[in-house]
């Protein structure tokens, strides 16, 4: 596909998603060689680590209303990073159709993960989707005691093994992490 015309149909997709800064498929981005950790601190984003290793934590503050707020700054992971779909997208073999559906299938997946861990008692707190969930599981919760709070478990726990499936299959690109 021509190089400006994927670029404009990806930049259409990724503020139709959100998925890789969002904390719904990574939890820190990797900083690297040339990037600026003071400087992106500065811009309000969370880093973390020392002594050159460094990275950003997730969600990204900069993510608002689906659009990257820190475009020309942001890290080069961030440049460099095409999800599953984006690379089959720029080699002809889906089309932007195709990825729009796939992009609102998970967001509905994941926002559904994410009303089912607020219904079973944790609260939004700005922290990756990954770490809610295995915070909240690490408690046990006993059927007999809690008969409803047990269902609601076992629906949050099958929704959200679907909802990584469904990622790993689908937007995980294979070599390169975010
Ligand atoms: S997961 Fe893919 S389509 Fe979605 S924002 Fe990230 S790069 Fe764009
Ligand atoms: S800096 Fe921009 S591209 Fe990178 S994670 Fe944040 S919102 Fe996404």
């Amino acid at each position: 596909m021509n190089a400006e015309v994927f670029s404009s149909i990806a930049s259409r997709l990724c503020t139709a998603c959100g998925l890789c800064c969002d904390g719904t498929m990574f939890q820190i981005v990797k900083m690297q060689h040339g990037d600026r950790p003071s400087e992106l601190a500065k811009l309000g984003m969370r880093i973390r680590g020392k002594e050159g290793e460094f990275h950003m934590e997730q969600p990204c503050p900069a993510l608002k209303e689906l659009c990257c707020t820190i475009y020309e700054r942001r890290p080069a992971r961030c440049r460099l990073f095409l999800c599953q779909q984006l690379r089959l997208l720029q080699a002809g073999e889906t089309t932007e159709n195709d990825v729009l559906a796939l992009i609102e299938e998970t967001r509905a997946q994941a926002a559904q993960v994410r009303d089912l861990i607020e219904r079973c008692g944790l609260r939004e707190d700005g922290q990756p989707l990954i770490e809610r969930f295995e915070r909240l599981t690490s408690t046990p919760v006993d059927e007999k005691l809690e008969p409803e709070i047990a269902a609601m478990r076992e629906d949050l726990e099958n929704a959200m093994k679907k909802l990584r499936l469904f990622i790993n299959r689908e937007f995980r690109p294979p070599p390169l992490s975010k």
